[in-house]
């Protein structure tokens, strides 16, 4: 499966740092916080990190402008994952809000998309067994600031598919972070 297009769930100093990330991939990508002044001061989180690259000489403005193209603040859940490959969910570290999200990521994502979790220290399997499709969920633990960090452990679980792993791998390999494989 090649990535196209990818959600990013909660606009803190994670999920910012993700939609930045996978916009720089080059992948149409969707930012979007329950909280609009969360998802605003996200969206201008990524936009100061540009802006000081542009500054270091580390980007020019036309890299930036398509960045910037590439990247879009959802306003609500269902637009923000509407056809989309991966979804990666980076809300606060509460289990129940994250059962209750990717329950409403089974339904309102593509068939196909991965959903991946951010969590630092919950269990997977709890997240993705909570849903009906656990193959397609799996732990993508990426480390603050996420635009400068190199490490991305992708977390698997008993439930996960081999195919989702290998996504995962790609996905990393694409934002150029160096990938381990750890277990839940
Ligand atoms: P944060 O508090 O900075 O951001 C969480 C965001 O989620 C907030 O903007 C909040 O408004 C939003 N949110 C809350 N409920 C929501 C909902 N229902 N739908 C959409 N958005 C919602 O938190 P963070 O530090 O970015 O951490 C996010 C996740 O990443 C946690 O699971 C944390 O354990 C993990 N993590 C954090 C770090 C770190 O160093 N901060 C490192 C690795 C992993």
């Amino acid at each position: 499966m090649v990535i196209r297009a990818v959600a990013v769930i909660g606009a803190g100093t994670m999920g910012a740092g993700i939609a930045q990330v996978c916009a720089q991939a080059g992948w149409d990508t969707r930012l979007f916080d329950s909280f609009s002044e969360s998802l605003e001061r996200g969206m201008a989180s990524i936009e100061e990190f540009w802006d000081k690259g542009i500054e270091l000489g580390k980007t020019s403005s036309d890299q930036k402008s398509e960045w910037m193209t590439s990247l879009v603040a959802a306003s609500n859940i269902s637009d923000a994952v509407d056809g989309v490959d991966l979804v990666v969910e980076a809300v606060p570290e509460k289990m129940d809000l994250k059962q209750k999200i990717f329950r409403e990521l089974e339904e309102v994502a593509p068939s196909h998309a991965i959903l991946a979790t951010n969590t630092s220290g919950l269990q997977i399997s709890m997240i993705a067994h909570s849903t009906g499709c656990p193959e397609r969920v799996i732990g993508m633990h990426f480390f603050n600031p996420v635009p400068v960090m190199p490490l991305l452990e992708i977390v698997e679980h008993e439930g996960v598919a081999p195919e989702t792993i290998e996504i995962a791998r790609l996905v990393a390999e694409a934002m150029g972070k160096t990938s381990i494989l750890v277990r839940d």
